[in-house]
């Protein structure tokens, strides 16, 4: 079926045209047709990203009659961004219709300016439940001639705690009149609501009912409790190009998480209930626009976020409620698109994956977090082809290559490869240069040394021959050549110290340090045993031998990542 075959107005056809919309969605093609000739209820079970706007949008701008300045169709979502989404879509399907007006209203803007735009003439107000509520106690909005009434996101309002003003709002519109509710669950509450307030609706499932849709590929990846974060490093860093949600439960997880992401050179943004509207309002103008390519948020700061073309969910924490779960990953995999949801859990919150799995009924794969090796691989690949694809058309710059070729004219192909390489990626290269796996200690429990490429080496030199980090940390480089990074975690005791590189260096240790002295007195280093610091006494944790810190938020760092947003 086409948009061209239904009956609707010439005026909006042309509008919905003019949006490159020809054939309608799924609920728009089971909606649209009896919306338009029947005075009915109906219950769409649609996830956002199908559709529904125009779902519910086309049949009640079809119907609206211009000539009365009155409020005809109401909307009703739970944010500012859905409201102001919603309008724009309808103000973009009505562009050709002369006389149409549609007025947003919302918290956390003038409602005088608001008041004006429905005194007037709106026909259509699009609205948050609450600033609604308040305004119709303020007589500044009358309710009572609505015929068409849409409910947006129903579950989501009632989670957000809008039951009362719900109720309030829709025993001021007339008895006679269409409700449209549109949820993407069915939980008893919004049963309650539409048993109360509907009759004889009739029901549209897209998909299935509490069903996440089908395009997204839902992956798990197991961690401990303190890799959290790291996982989630590594999955930007693997999906260079990454246009994505991480969903954190807590507003003080998602501020730290954005401001560690930040820090480090992402591309990152936080969207919590704690920022003023107009800083959530800048991050969501900046991830809209692709200016930033990952938003932290919460799931209610999250909830009007209507963005097409989000590549992965990331479940920082998995939400307490799995129809959280389905919101969140729908934000993904929208107007056909695919897309990942990632849910990252440590043993405590393992069990909330197949309690997920049965509710929503979905599947989940369980993934291996990529290698260090494979990160950097995956992003050299990425950088290789960027150079095969960029077209030059810059006249500049076929102006500047005699002189760049002339200074750089020493300089071997390979050399130059490797010189620009070593650019955008030493600190990334240096990152994960000794990265151990990350995955779930379960199974290992006896495994020591949390790294297992790295190896532990005793030294009998501790704090009282004056040791200190710094100072075996020169003690090691200054009688082996290596760079400081190459040394692991140090342990320092008494008497003696713990420290760790890379396994392919230890006859190098072994070799270089043999007969050395220190503050003239020969010194003994050997490869600490597998019960390692216990059996020389002392209490041998691997304390954070944790080269994951050591990437820090330099602006190399931040400058390669600004290199690599899109
Ligand atoms: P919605 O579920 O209403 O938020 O729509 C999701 C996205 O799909 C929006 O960006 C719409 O502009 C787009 N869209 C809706 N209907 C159609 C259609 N029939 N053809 C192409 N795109 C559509």
């Amino acid at each position: 079926m086409l948009f061209s075959e239904l009956p609707l107005k010439a005026d909006l056809l042309k509008g919905v045209e003019a949006l490159g919309f020809t054939k309608p969605t799924p609920v728009q093609e089971e909606s649209i047709p009896m919306l338009i000739n029947e005075d009915r209820d109906l219950i769409g079970l649609a996830q956002t990203g199908t559709g529904k706007t125009a779902a519910f949008g086309l049949p009640m701008i079809h119907r609206i009659d211009v000539k009365k300045n009155i409020v005809q169709g109401l909307v009703i979502a739970p944010t500012r961004e859905l409201c102001v989404q919603i309008s724009n879509d309808f103000k973009a399907f009505s562009k050709y219709i002369k006389g149409l007006s549609v007025a947003t209203i919302y918290g956390g803007a003038s409602m005088d300016k608001q008041s004006k735009e429905i005194r007037s003439g709106a026909q259509i107000v699009v609205a948050t439940p609450g600033r609604l509520m308040d305004m119709m106690k303020r007589r500044m909005i009358k309710i009572n001639h609505v015929s068409y009434v849409v409910l947006d996101e129903a579950d989501e309002m009632l989670n957000m705690g809008f039951k009362e003003d719900i109720d309030g709002i829709l025993e001021h519109t007339p008895e006679e009149k269409s409700t449209w509710l549109f949820s993407a669950t069915m939980p008893k509450e919004v049963a309650k609501i539409s048993k109360s307030y509907m009759s004889n609706p009739l029901e549209i499932t897209v998909g299935h009912k509490n069903v996440g849709a089908e395009n997204i590929e839902h992956v798990y990846y197991n961690v401990n409790e303190r890799d959290r974060y790291k996982a989630v490093k590594r999955i930007l860093d693997f999906n260079p190009n990454i246009y994505g949600l991480i969903f954190c439960r807590t507003r003080r997880t998602t501020q730290e998480v954005a401001d560690k992401l930040l820090k480090e050179g992402y591309s990152a943004a936080p969207l919590h209930g704690d920022l003023s509207q107009m800083q959530r309002d800048k991050a969501m103008e900046k991830f809209r626009d692709k200016t930033i390519q990952v938003l932290v948020a919460t799931d209610v700061a999250a909830r009007g976020i209507d963005v097409n073309n989000i590549s992965h969910v990331i479940n920082y924490h998995l939400p307490d409620e799995s129809e959280s779960y389905t919101h969140r990953s729908g934000r993904t995999a929208r107007a056909g698109n695919k897309g990942v949801s990632i849910a990252i859990v440590s043993n405590r919150d393992q069990n909330k994956i197949s309690q997920i799995e049965r509710k929503v009924k979905i599947k989940f794969d369980q993934g291996k977090l990529p290698s260090g090796k494979e990160i950097c691989e995956q992003q050299l690949i990425g950088y290789v082809n960027k150079i095969k694809n960029i077209s030059i058309d810059n006249d500049e710059i076929s102006k500047l290559t005699p002189s760049i070729s002339e200074s750089l004219s020493e300089f071997s192909k390979e050399d130059l490869i490797k010189r620009m390489i070593a650019i955008e990626f030493e600190q990334l290269l240096k990152y994960y240069e000794n990265s151990r796996e990350i995955s779930s200690d379960k199974g290992k429990k006896g495994s020591r040394i949390s790294n297992e490429d790295h190896q532990r080496f005793f030294i009998n030199l501790g704090h009282n021959k004056g040791l200190n980090k710094g100072g075996l940390l020169r003690l090691i480089c200054s009688n082996t050549n290596l760079p400081a990074k190459s040394v692991g975690s140090l342990d320092l005791y008494n008497d003696f110290s713990f420290f760790e590189v890379d396994k392919s260096l230890s006859d190098k240790i072994l070799e270089d340090l043999k007969d050395k002295e220190y503050d003239d007195k020969s010194f003994v280093v050997e490869i600490a045993s597998n019960d390692g610091g216990k059996k020389r006494g002392g209490r041998d944790r691997n304390r954070g031998g944790d080269k994951d810190r050591n990437r820090g938020g330099d602006r190399r760092n931040r400058d390669r990542n600004r290199g690599r947003r899109r």
